[in-house]
């Protein structure tokens, strides 16, 4: 039987390629949206993920539509960027609240079905900028690091729970975030990367989903780059 799995921010994008990816291979699949709806053959509960009442909210009817969540995939995410001189707190603390506070949100919901469970994955989607900075994505960059924290400590807490706790860090993606980039940005990007092309979504779906499975049961506390060579030796 296939297990409950929760993708936020899976209503499009990386996410839905995640969500997609595991309703392919026979689980049930929700996702959250902020008014768009759900994808066809997807359950979807309406949830911004800087609420906390949202957040509860989203995993009770997650939880009576599918049963506990056995899957977290925490992939919503924002940029807002600018230059450290001219980036307001504000633009700094709204990305931190949606990309890493917003990872602490779920993954602490899920946790005490998982704990009771003595299984369950977690899988947390940063980016290859987290570990190697980026001009103009203080905040961004930020968060995604600090998924990685976020995510080892909850391996340490609850590795003997059964329960895994990872990181995946793309690179360069084909979705609406990094169709924003202008050409000539896009283009200084492409020389960075040994395997000369964006990646699609599918790929790290791919990833996400090998490590949710049986396979990555010895896995834990790991980042995993799917970025075409771009980030390697961090
Ligand atoms: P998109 O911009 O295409 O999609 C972002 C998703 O996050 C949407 O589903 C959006 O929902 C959701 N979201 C944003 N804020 C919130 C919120 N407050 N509450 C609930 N949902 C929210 O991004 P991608 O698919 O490209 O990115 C997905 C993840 O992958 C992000 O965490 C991103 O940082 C990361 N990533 C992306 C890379 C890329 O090259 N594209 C590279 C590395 C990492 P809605 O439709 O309602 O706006």
């Amino acid at each position: 039987m296939g297990r409950s799995v929760l993708v936020t921010g899976g209503n499009r994008g990386i996410g839905l390629a995640i969500a997609r990816s595991f309703a392919e291979a026979g689980d049930s699949v929700a996702v959250t949206h902020r008014g768009s709806g759900a994808p066809d053959g997807l359950f979807g509960v309406r949830c911004d993920v800087t609420s906390t009442e949202d957040v509860d909210a989203a995993f009770t009817a997650v939880e009576e539509h599918q049963g506990p969540v056995e899957v977290l995939v925490s992939n919503a995410g924002i940029t807002r960027d600018g230059l450290l001189m001219r980036m307001g707190e504000d633009a700094f603390t709204e990305v931190v609240d949606a990309n890493l506070t917003a990872a602490y949100r779920v993954a602490k919901r899920a946790s005490a079905k998982m704990v009771r469970a003595r299984s369950g994955r977690m899988v947390f989607v940063s980016s290859v900028v987290g570990l190697l900075g980026s001009a103009g994505q203080v905040n961004y960059a930020a968060s995604k690091s600090g998924l990685v924290g976020l995510a080892r400590s909850i391996a340490r807490e609850l590795g003997g729970r059964g329960i895994t706790a990872n990181v995946v860090a793309p690179g360069f993606v084909r979705t609406d975030m990094t169709a924003e980039l202008p050409e000539k940005r896009q283009q200084e990007i492409l020389g960075q990367v040994p395997l000369g092309r964006l990646a699609e979504a599918e790929e790290v779906a791919g990833v996400v989903r090998f490590l949710a499975s049986e396979h990555a049961g010895y896995i834990t506390g790991a980042v995993v780059p799917v970025d075409g060579g771009l980030g390697m030796g961090h």
